[in-house]
């Protein structure tokens, strides 16, 4: 008999938590031979979100939470739910019910087999949601996936049941700056997709705006990849290259017709261009840089204010 924790961060979700409650229950409540943790990290949530789960868990032993003591990020929840998480199979959802939870009896199933360690959905479809922001967001994974050499899956979620083993090996990865999604993928393991299509908010709004999207992607490139540092060497040898060329032909130039002044405004170009792309790589360097600053400090990945969880040690 198998112990399933369902991980559930939620910032600001009192509006759907209920109904994630029960709907989630319901489904858990009938998977055969099996028992369930409902564990609910509250990310700092500003509305009544812990107050809710708290009443849940005053009438029902199955829930359990964590609490923030202020807003640290989904990854940041995550990784809190799976370390506090005593299940031997561990599955991460979404509050919102954009995860469809009658999923979870075929994940076990999966799982019992014992032919894979975990069970991760894929979206199929982006429906609901924005044109552009689905473009990019294919984009991303795209070239995520080219310069990283992690392979990420286009329209993975963290919607994944995983055993202990790997739950243990996602936890021994102690970074602070904390990409799920690439984590999941770098871990490895026998992982079988199932494909499921996009489900809308039943209620409440997402928590994503675009600007926060685009930050989350940079993080994720540079999270796994060394590449962009490359490119700095890259256009370093071709400009070296170019300039050689370009002393060879001023010198015959010079020798053939005489030296009379020209090409000011060319010259102007030309350096501004080169103090451009300089800049740039060295805010590649910089962006690497505070990443490693950032790791180095060693700070924990988040505080919780309160905490009622099926760990004992
Ligand atoms: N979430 C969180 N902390 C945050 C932002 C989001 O714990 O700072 C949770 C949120 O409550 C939800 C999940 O992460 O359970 C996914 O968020 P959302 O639905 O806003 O993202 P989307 O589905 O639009 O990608
Ligand atoms: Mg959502």
């Amino acid at each position: 008999m198998e112990t399933i924790s369902i991980v559930v961060p939620c910032y600001n979700e009192s509006d759907v938590i209920k109904m994630f409650y029960e709907e989630v229950s319901k489904v858990a409540a009938s998977i055969p031979d099996s028992d369930y943790e409902l564990l609910f990290v509250d990310d700092g949530s500003k509305d009544d979100t812990i107050g809710q789960i708290k009443a849940f868990a005053e009438q029902d032993a199955h829930v359990h939470y964590v609490s923030f003591s202020r807003n640290f990020g989904k990854e940041a929840a995550l990784y809190a739910g799976l370390k506090n998480a005593v299940g031997d199979y561990v599955v991460p959802m979404d509050a919102d019910l954009q995860h469809p939870p009658e999923y979870l009896p075929e994940m076990v199933r999966i799982l019992r087999t014992g032919e894979y360690d975990a069970v991760a959905m894929r979206r199929v479809d982006r429906k609901g949601e924005g044109k552009i922001r689905a473009f990019f967001s294919r984009q991303f994974y795209k070239f995520n996936r080219k310069i990283s050499g992690v392979d990420i899956v286009d329209g993975a979620t963290d919607y994944r049941m995983m055993t202990r083993q790997v739950v243990d090996s996602v936890l021994s990865m102690c970074e602070v700056n904390r990409f799920t999604k690439g984590i999941f993928a770098w871990v490895g393991f026998r992982t079988k997709w199932l494909e499921y299509h996009n489900v809308e908010r039943p209620a409440g709004e997402s928590k994503w705006s675009f600007r926060s999207l685009v930050r989350y992607s940079l993080d994720g490139i540079t999270a796994f990849s060394t590449a962009p540092l490359v490119i700095a060497s890259y256009l370093g040898i071709f400009f070296c290259m170019l300039a050689i060329v370009g002393m060879i032909a001023v010198v015959v130039k010079t020798l053939i017709w005489g030296d009379p002044v020209a090409g000011y405004p060319t010259l102007i170009t030309v350096i501004l261009f080169i103090g451009g792309v300089q800049l740039c790589m060295i805010g590649i360097l910089g962006q690497y840089l505070s990443k490693a600053y950032l790791e180095i400090k060693h700070r924990p990945i988040y505080i919780a204010r309160e905490e009622h969880t099926g760990k004992h040690d």
